[in-house]
């Protein structure tokens, strides 16, 4: 008999084709996601399971599964599960790393033009039959991204590929990062970018963009005390994760118009609720957690989902595993 693989929502290419060629492979086909009991109860003689970020896989529901060994996580971010249980278990966890770099850059960036020159604004301006006067002096008057000051908040895979970007706005980039790698290196002599402190970025970029894991240490790390220390006029982008930011201290910011904008793909809770003070603001671009909704990206992810699980399940280690600990190897 076959083995139980759950996915918990359907995925685009060919990633479940390979699951279901060796598996007994179930997938959840509303698009409402499955509560956490549907998960339970959809998964409970399976081996693996593909979750997204949406999906919280805590310790009830890990301690649930009775057969399980792989949780294979359609996202680079794994903050919704708990390693500490899936170790205790002995449960490989794998996740889709570099394969959506480029395309949350892209989107990193669009937010980047799209804050610095009201380009949403501007939208409903034209659409709202608000443009009225051909053409003014002051008329949605933006902010300059070439030559401006760029600093980057975690300089891993994401942060690299969007200081990379900006060579070709002649910025000045600056980044904050715990440690150093043979790609931080390549950045600096690359775009002339230059390791300062987090204070320092706050202080002196014109946009700062923010590409950390939501971990312990940096759940709320830019709060309002941060917030109070960036740059008058300076703008906030953030593409990692919503909890990294707090949201009421940033509205504050925004409102007092110390910020002079926001660009965001992701929120506290989502979907963020139409009550969130942010939306009723004109300075903060929105957007659903589209960073790495590309066509192509979302099928690649698939499929790298799959391989994850089938190496797992063939006792081998699998290529994006997150604890290592668990299969007594070093990453
Ligand atoms: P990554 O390569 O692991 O980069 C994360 C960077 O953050 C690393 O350089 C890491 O440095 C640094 N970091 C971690 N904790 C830190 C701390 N406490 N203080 C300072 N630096 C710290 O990950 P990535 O692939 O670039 O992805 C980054 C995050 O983006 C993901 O975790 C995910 O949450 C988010 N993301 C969002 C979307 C979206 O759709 N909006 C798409 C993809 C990813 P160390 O080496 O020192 O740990």
């Amino acid at each position: 008999m076959k083995e139980r693989i759950f996915v918990t929502r359907r995925i685009p290419g060919k990633g479940l084709d390979l699951l279901k060629d060796r598996y007994d492979t179930v997938v959840w086909e509303e698009e409402t996601p499955p509560r956490q009991e549907q998960i339970i109860d959809f998964s409970k003689d399976a081996v693996g399971i593909v979750t997204l970020l949406s999906d919280v896989i805590d310790r009830k529901m890990i301690e649930s599964l009775p057969k399980l060994k792989v949780i294979s996580q359609y996202a680079v971010g794994y903050d919704n599960i708990d390693i500490s249980t899936a170790n205790k278990r002995g449960i490989i966890v794998t996740n889709t790393p570099g394969i959506l770099t480029e395309t949350t850059a892209d989107l990193t960036w669009a937010l980047i033009m799209a804050t610095s020159r009201r380009i949403v604004e501007a939208d409903a301006y034209v659409r709202k039959g608000n443009w009225k006067v051909a053409w003014g002096p002051e008329m949605l008057a933006g902010t300059d991204v070439f030559g401006a000051t760029l600093g980057i908040i975690g300089l891993g895979r994401i942060g690299c590929a969007v200081a990379r970007r900006a060579k070709g706005f002649n910025m000045k980039v600056i980044y904050a990062s715990r440690s150093e790698s043979n790609e931080t290196k390549e950045i600096e002599n690359y775009v002339g970018a230059s390791k300062v402190e987090l204070e320092t970025i706050l202080k002196e970029a014109d946009i700062v963009t923010i590409h950390l894991p939501l971990t312990s240490a940096t759940r709320n790390l830019i709060d309002d005390k941060m917030l109070r220390i960036m740059k008058k006029g300076a703008i906030l982008i953030n593409t990692a994760r919503g909890p990294i930011v707090n949201e009421k201290a940033l509205a504050d910011a925004l409102t007092s118009g110390h910020l002079r904008a926001a660009g965001l793909d992701v929120f506290h809770v989502e979907p963020t609720s139409s009550s969130n003070p942010l939306l009723r603001l004109q300075n903060v671009v929105v957007l659903p957690h589209i960073g790495s909704a590309s066509i192509s990206t979302r099928e690649k992810m698939g499929e790298m989902c799959a391989v994850n699980i089938i190496a797992a399940l063939e006792g081998e280690v699998p290529p994006n595993i997150v604890n290592p600990e668990v299969m007594k190897i070093e990453k």
